[in-house]
């Protein structure tokens, strides 16, 4: 065993660690040991001398982040057991087959790893760090990871944590092929390396370097495959689209006419790609760079009876809150009121500081004030490969509600 450093709780303050919540916040320690480093792995005891757990310790609010709450060393075979219990779960829920190859493979505290995200892209893995203990972890886990995919080996490790790390001197680095990222030619950390994935069986272009989080919103799969059931014939609004997710299934769903919307161009243009590599010849899908709201305002009354709206996270965090309700209140009213009759609303919030209770009124407070006859057909949320841990609840982010509009 690795003699690691050894961080005491205060008196009555272990309770929550005692019923698996990762998290150790500051406040509730006592002693902390002198000579600490960011990212180290550190032993947490309580007042009483009871060992609690092992993890990463990291300076501020939340000090340490639970890995363990068995008295065990967090190294490569620990690493090896995680990542090995997260590839069989997604494995025996078929979310890893010949038609699905996008899928992610580690959430978070959801796989009891807290802070490290990996998603996959067929032959591509991309690593986030959200902690600097994962962060200084990650050979081990990307000599894991190899072992892990030994049978079906990964192609490239992209290792992208720019923005996601804490702000320090010494974590500046930008983000970077840290296995694989060839050409054909061989030629060594390259830009146009094999980025078509699949999903459903539909492909899609992952823009792992340049594009939002790891490349492609994941989280959203099974809610495409909804939409996809409810699509043909209609006039679908794909509204914050991205690279198209919506808009592909929509597309083989059967709808007459499908518009992408998103404020950003690069994003659009990944999403005409992503259009013709599955329909070649398509004339049913267009795209506008715009910004949502100002679009909603300007089309004409019942233009669309399919409208997704899936705006980026509009509370990054508690304070933000009341704004992000009003913004989503304005967004659904606006929606809610321009949708032809007998059309169908996806409605979205991935802001993990709004509940489900809160976004479900602010939607109900948009449709009040549409005057329309509302029904709600699905309460959506996040998929499998997505999980949340019980002990955790936090890891809940992603609502939806699909509507019926008279
Ligand atoms: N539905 C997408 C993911 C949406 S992420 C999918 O399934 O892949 C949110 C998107 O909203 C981003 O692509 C971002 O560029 C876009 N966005 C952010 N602010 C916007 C605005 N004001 N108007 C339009 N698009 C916006």
């Amino acid at each position: 065993m690795s003699s690691y450093k050894v961080i005491v709780l205060k008196p009555k303050k272990d309770d929550f660690i005692k019923r698996f919540h990762p998290w150790v916040f500051s406040g509730a320690i006592e002693i902390m040991p002198k000579d600490i480093t960011e990212g180290e792995i550190v032993k947490v005891l309580s007042s009483k001398n009871e060992f609690l757990g092992v993890g990463h310790y990291q300076i501020g609010s939340i000090a340490v982040r639970i890995l363990s709450f068995q008295n065990e060393d967090i190294d490569e075979s620990f690493y090896e057991k995680r990542l090995t219990a997260a590839y069989n779960m997604r494995k025996s829920l078929k979310l890893i087959s010949s038609v699905n190859d996008t899928y992610r493979l580690v959430h978070g505290e959801g796989d009891d790893l807290s802070g490290l995200i990996i998603d996959i892209y067929g032959k591509t893995a991309v690593i986030q760090s959200h902690t600097v203990g994962m962060h200084t972890d990650k050979i081990l886990i990307v000599n894991v990871l190899k072992k892990v995919y030994n049978e079906n080996p990964l192609e490239n490790i992209y290792y992208k944590s720019e923005g996601t790390l804490p702000y320090k001197a010494d974590l500046q680095f930008s983000d970077y092929y840290i296995y694989g990222g060839q050409n054909q030619d061989g030629e060594q950390n390259v830009v146009n390396t094999q980025n078509v994935a699949l999903e459903n069986g539909l492909k899609f272009r992952i823009d792992w370097l340049k594009g939002q989080k790891t490349g492609f919103f994941i989280d959203q799969r099974e809610n495409r495959t909804l939409l996809e059931k409810y699509s043909e014939g209609r006039h679908v609004l794909n509204m914050f689209s991205y690279s198209g997710g919506f808009s592909v299934y929509a597309l083989r769903g059967g709808a007459k006419e499908v518009v992408s919307v998103d404020s950003s161009s690069k994003a659009l243009s990944i999403a005409e790609d992503n259009v013709l590599l599955n329909f070649q010849g398509e004339n049913r899908h267009t795209v506008s760079s715009e910004d949502g709201f100002k679009y909603l305002s300007d089309i004409p009354q019942d233009k669309y009876d399919l409208i997704v709206l899936d705006p980026p996270a509009f509370a990054k965090h508690r304070g933000a809150i009341n704004n992000a309700l009003q913004g989503y209140k304005r967004l659904n009213h606006l929606a809610l009121t321009k949708i032809a009759p007998g059309g169908i609303l996806f409605t979205f919030s991935c802001s993990q500081a709004i509940t489900k209770e809160q976004f479900r009124l602010t939607v109900f407070s948009a449709a009040t004030l549409s005057g329309r006859k509302v029904q709600i057909l699905h309460q959506l949320t996040q998929p499998a490969d997505h999980p949340i841990n019980i002990y955790h609840p936090e890891g809940e982010y992603l609502k939806g509600l699909v509507l019926y509009v008279e």
